[in-house]
């Protein structure tokens, strides 16, 4: 059995996309093990995508990934961290196949909806960020915290 990170980007939460994500792992046969609804501190968003930080995109990318809550979870299952990705599919949602999570629900690059570890390595470290520091502890939303007004 192998675990992986999995977080539902901020427009999945402020589309609604929680739900149909979550069912899209059960459904694959994934068991859920940890989740945090959580709204990130620069400073984790910075670590997470740490690899990315010399790319001109990474700004713009900290900034969307601060905009509004993410839901962080970790999911069970053979081959974890591969079968996500595949259930996920490309990047930039232009290229994701329809039938995958970014390709049926995302049209932009920076707001694709979710993100998976890529690699057992990956889902470790990740995991230790988002679970175990002191970064990561629990909070209540604030409705302003969306960054939409109620629906
Ligand atoms: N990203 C971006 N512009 C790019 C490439 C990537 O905004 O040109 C963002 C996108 O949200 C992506 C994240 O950076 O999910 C991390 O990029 P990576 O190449 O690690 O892709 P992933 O593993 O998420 O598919």
């Amino acid at each position: 059995m192998e675990s992986t990170f999995v977080m539902i980007k901020p427009d999945g939460v402020r589309r609604g996309l929680i739900g149909p994500i979550i069912t899209r792992f059960e459904q694959k046969g994934f068991t859920l093990i940890a989740m945090q609804f959580m709204h990130l501190e620069r400073s984790l968003a910075e670590q997470h995508y740490g690899e990315h930080k010399n790319k001109p995109f990474f700004n713009e990318l900290v900034e969307y990934l601060t905009s509004g809550p993410v839901c962080a979870m970790v999911w069970e299952g053979r081959h974890a961290v591969a079968n996500a990705r595949s259930i996920i599919g490309k990047t930039n949602p232009v290229e994701a196949s329809p039938g995958t999570i970014r390709g049926d629900y995302g049209m932009d690059i920076t707001g694709n909806i979710v993100h998976g570890s890529d690699s057992p390595e990956s889902a470790q470290h990740e995991i230790s960020l988002f679970f175990h520091s002191a970064m990561s502890a629990p909070m209540f939303m604030e409705i302003s915290d969306f960054g939409h007004t109620a629906n």
